[in-house]
């Protein structure tokens, strides 16, 4: 059932690893409240989730420590809006390329990504974005050592490409936004520009799921 516009969804923020805080204080100032995820329990209270950036091997192997990843695979295919940032985009990835053999997938985005992808030209980079569905000019978007989208299923929708860049032009045109359904990706780090719209983009979803 949908959330009326003005009340404050819970988000959670998975809190195993990676820049908890910064997600939680935007989730705040874009209109939800947001609770710390470790437990099973605590993901049961949660009307949408935000796995952050960090390390996704690292992240993937918390998630077997603490008993999350069976849980967090049925409610993400039960339809849990889901907002993966970086290592978040990898987790929540059919398939990563460049991972480690005993990486976990969260699945709910039917894409391929390439971890680390840029390093090969930029390590990492800023760039401003022209973001499908956000209005009011391009987002400025922090890439480090951040992935892109090499393949999209038929569902997904793509929000945003990397545009031209300097000495860099292999990289132009590449995917690192994504959404299909409740289930939205960015390869960069909305939570360290203090540009809510991201953010605010997301609680809409979990509203209207
Ligand atoms: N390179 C990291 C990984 O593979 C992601 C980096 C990030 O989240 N900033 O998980």
């Amino acid at each position: 059932m949908a959330i009326a516009s003005g009340a404050r969804p819970v988000v959670g923020v998975l809190a195993l690893q990676g820049d908890v805080r910064e997600h939680a204080a935007m989730l705040e100032s874009a209109g939800a409240r947001a609770l710390p995820v470790r437990r099973e329990r605590e993901l049961s209270e949660v009307d949408g989730l935000v796995l952050p950036g960090g390390e996704s091997t690292t992240m993937s192997r918390l998630l077997e420590t603490f008993e999350l990843l069976e849980p967090l695979r049925e409610r993400i295919a039960g339809g849990l809006p889901t907002f993966g940032s970086c290592a978040g985009m990898i987790l929540l990835a059919r398939q990563a390329l460049d991972g480690r053999p005993d990486q976990q997938q969260l699945g709910g985005l039917d894409v391929v990504v390439r971890r680390n992808a840029f390093g090969r030209q930029v390590d990492s980079f800023e760039a401003d974005l022209d973001f499908r569905g956000i209005d009011g000019g391009p987002v400025h978007a922090v890439f480090i050592r951040a992935p892109w989208v090499e393949k999209t299923g038929d569902g997904v929708e793509v929000l945003a490409e990397v545009p031209e860049i300097p000495g860099a032009p292999e990289v132009a045109a590449r995917i690192v936004a994504v959404r299909q359904g409740a289930v939205l990706a960015t390869a960069f780090h909305p939570e360290l520009t203090g540009d809510e719209r991201v953010h605010r983009l997301f609680v809409d979803i979990v509203r209207e799921a």
